[in-house]
């Protein structure tokens, strides 16, 4: 017998029918002896329904009013889960966040989870009830409904699969597994039987959004053993969990696996950035400084930054990236500080992408870099900016290349699974 937290996204829970099959998956798995606790994602498109409603009536919104609106969704789903749960004669209840509780801090549609009390869990599920959990939800200490930022079920499900000591969190969605890159624009992308918590987590934060990057670094931190999973399965399949998905695994168990390393684990595109450039900026102790602390205390984050060699002026152009959610904000500011920076033109562009490999495999090999350089010139495709990590490149290009340059690398880093028909 183990305890499992099984976590199903929002196209899993779209609609009566998709909860029907998400009920039958989570009921086999009880009968299977184990003790089960279930988190939810709202239905899929509905938070983004609820969101906009937020923008429509106030451009302006309390945040802690949007947490109240769009926490909504995932309040809906736990009920009807529970229902048709009961309805194939299991015991079960759902347990809001506030009921539970899961306690956050205060930041407002971005909140971090702090503690769960896990004791009324644990003996419910323990007297053979399943908890039905609302993801993305949680409650501050002053009794305010919080969310955790978008795709925060993924991030519900590993802490409370935490706080019960769950031998296995289940991220039920509407892929089979983590693949070498999206699945849905390049056919040819492979599954991997296992992942790294370190290449998993590189992957989420430059945008494979198959997994929330905070539930990857807190199962990590936590030590929960995460496998992703479909949830689009017949009813006569073999057990959801006996399914081969990606199991997310240690550094240690991948060596002990002796699996081949490739140089390359992954691929992904990230179009949410956006590139602004101030140009004529004075070269002078300081002045990057006056650019982005401003932006730090906003809490905008930059990602990708250049700075061009001065030339005998003494004045530099200063190139970086930021949200594309932040740009309008970022732009204000700085313009704002115009006389302070003192730069001559201050220059944005938002149809940029970010194209990112990543493996643990270049920690020992040289010219993964050069290689990405040449596939992508090979091509005609211009890199606008670059930045490196230990296990991770990553370029800035134009947003109509995307699609372009993730099949060019898949194919480059020899990631495409072999033809079906050869
Ligand atoms: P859910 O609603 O279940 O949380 P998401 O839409 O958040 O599902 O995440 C699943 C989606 O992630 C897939 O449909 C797929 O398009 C996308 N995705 C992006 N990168 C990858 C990848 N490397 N492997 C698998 N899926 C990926
Ligand atoms: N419903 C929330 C969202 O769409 C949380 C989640 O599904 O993970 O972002
Ligand atoms: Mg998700």
């Amino acid at each position: 017998m183990a305890r499992i937290v099984m976590k199903f996204g929002g196209t899993s829970m779209a609609g009566t029918e998709r909860i029907r099959r998400v009920a039958r998956i989570v009921q086999r798995q009880q009968a299977a002896g184990h003790e089960v606790a279930v988190v939810v994602s709202a239905m899929a498109g509905e938070t983004d329904r609820l969101v906009n409603f937020c923008r429509e009536a106030n451009a302006l919104y309390d945040p802690a009013e949007y947490d109240v609106v769009v926490a909504s969704g995932e309040q809906v789903t736990s009920g009807l889960l529970a229902m048709h749960l009961q309805a194939l004669g299991c015991k079960a209840r759902s347990w809001l966040g506030w009921q539970v509780p899961i306690h956050t801090d205060g930041a407002h549609a971005k909140a971090r989870i702090q503690e769960i009390d896990s004791d009324r869990l644990i003996a419910s599920m323990r007297s053979g009830e399943i908890a039905v959990i609302p993801g993305f939800q949680g409650l501050t200490e002053n009794n305010r409904v919080t969310t955790l930022g978008r795709g925060g079920s993924d991030t519900s499900a590993v802490a409370v699969a935490a706080a019960v000591e769950a031998d296995r969190c289940d991220i039920y969605t509407d892929v089979d597994g983590v693949y070498t890159t999206d699945p849905r624009i390049v056919a040819k992308a492979r599954k991997l039987s296992h992942v790294t918590y370190e290449e998993m987590l590189e992957l989420a934060s430059v945008g494979s959004k198959v997994l929330q990057t905070r539930s990857v670094s807190l199962a990590m931190k936590e030590g929960v053993r995460v496998q992703v999973l479909s949830s689009f399965i017949d009813d006569d399949a073999p057990a959801a969990d006996t399914l081969p998905g990606t199991m997310i695994v240690s550094d240690e168990e991948l060596e002990e696996l002796e699996m081949e390393r490739q140089l390359i684990t992954g691929i992904a595109a990230d179009k949410n950035e956006a590139k602004v450039t101030l140009t004529r900026v004075p070269d002078k102790p300081g002045i990057v400084a006056t650019i982005f602390g401003p932006l730090a205390a906003a809490s905008i984050n930059v990602d990708m930054i250049i700075q061009n060699i001065s030339k005998d002026k003494g004045e530099t152009d200063v190139t970086f990236t930021l949200p594309r959610a932040d740009l309008a904000r970022g732009l204000a500011m700085l313009e704002a500080r115009k006389d302070d920076i003192g730069f001559n033109r201050l220059i944005s562009d938002s149809k940029v992408s970010k194209i990112s490999v990543v493996g643990v495999g270049m920690r020992s090999h040289a010219g993964v870099a050069a290689m990405m350089f040449k596939a992508l010139a090979d091509r005609g495709i211009n890199i606008l900016a670059i930045t490196t990590s230990e296990i991770k490149v990553s370029v800035l290009i134009d947003e109509d290349e995307t699609e372009l340059a993730v099949r060019i690398l898949h194919t480059a880093y020899g990631l495409d699974a072999a033809d079906e028909a050869a």
